[in-house]
């Protein structure tokens, strides 16, 4: 039993202090990019934990994502291995069909975490999209929202997309519970300009790609061939015997 157990549900805590960060995502692959983003999240809101929360394998998309759920998941826990204050969560690998955070943070919230101990992580560019998401606007009202920069994406472009976005902007209190409705938070890092999309690029051209992702993370992918040219177009398959 875990302290921030996911599944098996939060504890109480009367301090009522607890603050966990989601970061949800497709990892495909993951890299130092998502784990700034993590970093700057938490020492900006002083978050407990964060969990990572790789994506379940879209029903009827085979092309996307790349690697299966299980090498993505398997990816993130190599990322995260020996990096302070992070987990690894199966809840939507577990979850049949499309991963929707709304479905993600409701699960969460069925075992025991409140809408305002919960920080839904995210870059400016995935934020830009958010009116597009499954139960918006209601899914803001789960979980507060924590906007990362990102190189290239600006919070105030990202912000721009509403006005009812504008007015749940909140400046985040140094610590403790922030009971009450949900709020955006804005978190101005320099996070690595580093992207799935360029990885695989990489990868298709046989060119490395330590100086993106964990060491741990480049072994994996090479072990297991992902993301080759041939790969590309469906999911990676096993080296038989591997
Ligand atoms: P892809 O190129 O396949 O879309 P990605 O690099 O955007 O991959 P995702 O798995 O789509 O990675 O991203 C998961 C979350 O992490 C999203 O909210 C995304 O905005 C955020 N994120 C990814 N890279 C960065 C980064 N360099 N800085 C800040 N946030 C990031
Ligand atoms: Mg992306």
């Amino acid at each position: 039993m875990t302290p921030f157990g996911a599944a098996q549900g939060a504890p109480s805590d009367s301090r009522g202090a607890r603050r966990l960060g989601v970061l949800g995502g497709t990892f495909d692959p993951i890299h130092f990019g998502h784990l700034d983003a993590a970093d700057a999240a938490r020492s900006a809101l002083a978050l407990d934990e964060v969990l990572f929360v790789p994506s379940h394998d879209p029903p009827h998309r085979p092309i996307h994502p790349h690697a299966t759920a299980f090498h993505r998941f398997a990816l993130v826990a190599l990322a995260i291995d020996n990096h302070a204050g992070c987990r690894v969560s199966d809840l939507e690998v577990r979850r049949p069909g499309n991963s929707y955070t709304a479905d993600t943070l409701r699960s969460l919230r069925a075992g025991g975490w409140q809408p305002w101990e919960l920080y839904f992580i995210l870059g400016a560019d995935a934020f830009a999209e958010i009116a597009t998401w499954y139960e918006f606007p209601a899914v803001l009202d789960g979980a507060h929202f924590v906007v990362v920069a990102r190189p290239g994406v600006t919070i105030d472009a990202a912000l721009s997309r509403g006005p009812e976005l504008l007015a749940r902007v909140r400046a985040a209190a140094p610590r403790g519970a922030m009971a009450g409705p949900t709020a955006i938070f804005r978190v101005e890092a320099r996070t690595r300009d580093v992207s799935s999309t360029a990885i695989r690029a990489r990868l298709a051209a046989r060119q490395p790609i330590d100086d993106l992702v964990p060491a741990g993370v480049a072994r994996h992918i090479a072990a297991h061939h992902l993301y080759l040219e041939s790969h590309l177009h469906g999911h990676d398959q096993d080296v038989q015997g591997t």
